[in-house]
């Protein structure tokens, strides 16, 4: 593409042509579909090429820890849909987290998190990140004066992820955006559950995206992968020094798996959208049903918020059942077609009990205070028939 001058330049294309078209550059073969580069090293016209390549004289490949065509080409792809200079792919969505805060921190620091955010993230900084001296405050997403009253003068990341899993809560990205810059902070938004396709967190302030591929940019449950998205300043500095030299990598085979899914990105997030807005309208009229949070509901605390900086609402959403846990377990074990497992941003709809799963290892206390309650049920709406996913739920349902 880069060889075609009259071609439109990638500030001129809308979103979904970003999506189908960014980032790859064609070989000599004439290939129309991207090509996966299954190799580990490169091999140069010369040592004093090898040299150029090796000291950054010379632009190109050197090894697949830290150069590989398939996978610049995905992350200049999200890049370029997150409206970013720069994208760094990871193995993994935990990776991509682990080496953002690798990249920006050091010794001695000190992290503001929501504390509604992904379990693993918790253990990362609670037990591991804290072994290296860098402690973190959790808070309630939406509490900005819990934010303010946490900030000390070490501290340098503020975390969040929204909406939250698996309650639907809400960060005010713009407004924490505003309280980390004035107290010298980065804002690190985790968007694995809106993708660019529903929110673009640089725009309304955050510094530095992740993401965990495995979900909505797959989109199909197949690869593990992730991405932090930003600055070439912040990612393409000492972000990307961690993947070179900390070799938090993707592979070429899920970095091509990704780069395809985010060809179908927007049309597969619309389709989530709809498919979860029609399920929670219709669960909040079950009898059997005493609460759903998702955020295109107008019953949800937060639902202008929502509107204002997503332009779809998702498709994860969780509700409460009579009954408690014995009410939950029932409706799960009724279901025939749904998918019992934690996992989401599949075609196929997954159904959860975050109290004994996700949430499980989070003491009781700190859980009812997070809204997992132990009737809790989430849902991770896939691309089925609406009416089969109805009919699923209600064989349980009609029992509670
Ligand atoms: C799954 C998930 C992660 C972790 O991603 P992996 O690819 O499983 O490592 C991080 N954040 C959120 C919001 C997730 O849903």
């Amino acid at each position: 593409m880069a060889s075609n001058d009259d071609r439109p330049t990638d500030e001129t294309l809308g979103f979904d042509t970003l999506a189908v078209r960014a980032g790859y550059q064609r070989t000599n073969e004439g290939e129309h579909g991207e090509a996966i580069f299954a190799t580990s090293s490169y091999v140069y016209e010369s040592a004093a090429q090898a040299a150029a390549r090796f000291s950054g004289d010379e632009p190109g490949n050197i090894y697949s820890r830290f150069t590989n065509p398939t996978v610049n080409a995905f992350e200049r792809r999200l890049a370029a849909l997150e409206g970013a200079e720069r994208c760094v792919a990871t193995a993994s969505g935990m990776g991509a987290i682990l080496t953002a805060c690798l990249g920006t921190l050091k010794a001695g620091d000190h992290i503001v998190s929501s504390r509604a955010i992904f379990g693993s993230t918790v253990v990362l900084f609670d037990t591991i990140l804290a072994r290296f001296d860098i402690a973190t405050t959790f808070v309630a997403q939406t509490d900005l004066d819990a934010w303010r009253a946490a900030i000390r003068p070490e501290t340098k990341m503020l975390f969040l992820e929204t909406p939250s899993n698996p309650v639907t809560e809400i960060a005010d990205v713009a407004a924490l955006a505003e309280l980390a810059h004035a107290h010298g902070c980065l804002l690190v938004v985790d968007n694995a559950f809106c993708t660019p396709a529903l929110q673009r967190p640089l725009e309304l302030g955050a510094d530095i995206v992740i993401h965990s591929a495995t979900k909505y940019i797959d989109g199909q449950g197949r690869c593990i992968g992730g991405a932090v998205v930003g600055s070439e300043e912040l990612v393409g500095g000492d972000v990307y020094g961690i993947v070179r030299t900390g070799g938090t990598s993707m592979s070429p085979f899920n970095a091509w798996v990704f780069l395809k899914g985010l060809e179908t990105l927007r049309i597969r997030m619309e389709a989530h959208c709809r498919n979860a807005q029609r399920l929670a309208e219709w669960l909040e009229v079950q009898p059997a049903v005493t609460r759903v949070n998702y955020p295109g509901l107008t019953s949800h605390p937060q639902h202008a918020l929502a509107a204002k900086q997503q332009t779809g609402f998702g498709g994860v959403l969780s509700f409460e059942v009579k009954g408690g846990q014995a009410g939950a377990w029932r409706l799960i074990d009724s279901t025939r077609l749904l998918s019992i497992t934690a996992n989401l941003g599949d075609t196929k709809t997954t159904i959860t009990h975050p109290a004994t799963t996700t949430h499980g290892r989070v003491d009781p206390a700190a859980r009812a205070e997070a809204g997992v309650s132990d009737g809790l049920v989430r849902i991770a709406v896939g691309l089925e028939d609406i009416d089969d996913i109805k009919a699923d739920l209600l064989r349980g349902l009609d029992l509670l």
